[in-house]
């Protein structure tokens, strides 16, 4: 798909902060890391990302209507308020016991666990937090690691002890995946409407990021399934 863009169209380093409704055209108005802001103009704009962020993060000109916002708000970014502890071995030294590395546990700080080597033979563990993300924000990253090694210990033995790398990714931390409402969220997957039905905006903007999609919201299936749903209630989708 990359590949069949026009490499010119592609802007990268850069996040949309505001969107101006500008006659005939849509104005993106966007930053890169030095903080300069760049224009970009458009006759219909996808909105390839989260609905809450979409609300949390972008400004719009004139305002989108507050029923839609509210529910863009209220829709959860799934598993957006997830972290999980990685821990990188030489080898997978719990096969040699017997065992799979897919665990559910109820004491220490992760739930559940997999094995996640690779196929090239890099051996890993991880196991998703079942610490809540406010909880996490009050605890050190040293602490959450320090009890992670020590359940992997418990579960798998002790030469999970000495991992060759371990760190912890927490998606509720990360500006571009959650906000704070979705530290709490309540894990449904409902469905908020695609685009505004009336206003200024009406014809100009589409949700297509995955919790548009009506089979698979939240879901990476849904990420495909909210593009050709999305292209197809605004007959934007290619024939052939
Ligand atoms: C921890 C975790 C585990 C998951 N596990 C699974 C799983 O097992 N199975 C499954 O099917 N799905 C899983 N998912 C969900 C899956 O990742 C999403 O469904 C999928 O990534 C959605 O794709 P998307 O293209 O709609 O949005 P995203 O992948 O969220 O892409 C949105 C993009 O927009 C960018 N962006 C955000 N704000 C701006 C801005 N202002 N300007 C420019 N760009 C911006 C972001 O950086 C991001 O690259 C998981 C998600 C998480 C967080």
């Amino acid at each position: 798909l990359y590949r069949r863009i026009d490499s010119a169209r592609i802007v990268r380093g850069q996040a949309v902060r505001h969107l101006r409704m500008s006659e005939p055209h849509v104005e993106l108005v966007s930053e890169n890391a030095r903080g300069e802001t760049f224009s970009h103009f458009a006759e219909h704009v996808l909105l390839a990302m989260p609905p809450r962020l979409v609300e949390s993060q972008l400004t719009f000109s004139p305002a989108l209507p507050s029923e839609l916002t509210r529910q863009w708000r209220e829709t959860d970014t799934w598993m957006a308020p997830h972290a999980k502890y990685i821990a990188v071995f030489d080898r997978p030294f719990w096969r040699d016991q017997g065992l799979s590395g897919e665990a559910r546990s109820a004491v220490g700080p992760m739930v559940e666990i997999h094995d996640a080597s690779t196929q090239e033979g890099k051996a890993a563990l991880f196991g998703f937090l079942g610490v809540p993300a406010d909880v996490r924000r009050r605890v050190s990253e040293e602490e959450l690691i320090t009890a992670s090694r020590t359940q992997f210990v418990r579960l798998f033995g002790s030469q999970a002890e000495n991992p060759e790398a371990e760190f912890i990714k927490d998606w509720a931390k990360e500006f571009y995946t959650a906000t704070h409402t979705d530290e709490r969220s309540s894990g449904n997957h409902p469905m908020p409407a695609l685009s505004p039905s009336s206003g200024a905006w009406a014809d100009r903007l589409t949700g297509i990021g995955s919790e548009w999609s009506r089979e698979f919201t939240g879901y990476l299936a849904g990420a495909i399934d909210a593009v050709n749903r999305g292209l197809e209630y605004k007959k934007l989708k290619p024939s052939g």
